[in-house]
């Protein structure tokens, strides 16, 4: 791999450090050569600290160690894309990202909709919101909503027309989001036990 650490005339190519399993960005630092290959060596990720003038194992004081799982070049060898396994908060001020954030698994547009469905329930407006109104009718009756969209999903799924099972589908996908909340779990609940069946 040919990393072009003289760009800016300084040895160094900045390291964007992601977590591998939620692809959150956790910190961004520096690697000069020497930085690198220790981080390749050691499997911890190792910057060069442009304040500490040295190289800086990321948690050598605190123990917040970024654990090597992978590592990427950009299109004109000028950065890293580092995938990490994080042991900690990766921020010295203690919090999960060195944006503010928490390193929280991230669905896209599905955890859109699952921060929608809480905030519509929290709200109960039962006037304006379908969610909250069928919330209100109690958890038996969302159950049985997923039933009746399971069971049109799986008559569109046997006739051939492919709109009408997408249109099931995402009905049915919807409802369950909110039986999901209901019972009180969330998309990563789910997450958490299809990894653990991985073999
Ligand atoms: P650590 O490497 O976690 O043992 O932290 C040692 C020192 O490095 C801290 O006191 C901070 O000065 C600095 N430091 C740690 N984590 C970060 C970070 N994510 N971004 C910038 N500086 C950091
Ligand atoms: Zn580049
Ligand atoms: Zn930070
Ligand atoms: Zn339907």
């Amino acid at each position: 791999m040919n990393i072009d650490f003289n760009k800016n005339n300084d040895g160094l190519v900045p390291a964007i450090i992601q977590d591998a399993t939620t692809k959150n960005v956790l910190m961004l630092g520096y690697m000069n050569a020497e930085a690198f290959e220790k981080t390749k060596e050691t499997k911890l990720v190792t910057f060069y600290s442009r304040s500490k003038n040295r190289l800086w194992t990321k948690g050598e004081e605190s123990g917040n160690t970024l654990q090597l799982v992978d590592y990427k070049l950009d299109c004109d060898s000028d950065s890293l894309l580092i995938s990490v396994h994080p042991k900690g908060p990766t921020c010295h001020t203690g919090t999960d990202t060195c944006w503010n954030e928490e390193n929280t698994p991230n669905y896209g547009f599905f955890s859109t909709l699952e921060k929608t469905i809480a905030e519509r329930v929290a709200n109960k407006d039962v006037e304006k919101s379908y969610v909250a109104s069928l919330f209100d009718k109690g958890i038996n009756k969302i159950a049985q909503k997923v039933g009746e969209e399971a069971v049109e999903t799986v008559i569109e799924a046997m006739d051939s027309n492919d709109p009408l099972f997408l249109y099931e589908s995402a009905d049915l996908l919807f409802h369950y989001l909110m039986l999901l909340q209901a019972k009180g779990f969330t998309l990563k609940d789910i997450e958490a036990e299809l990894i653990g069946r991985q073999k």
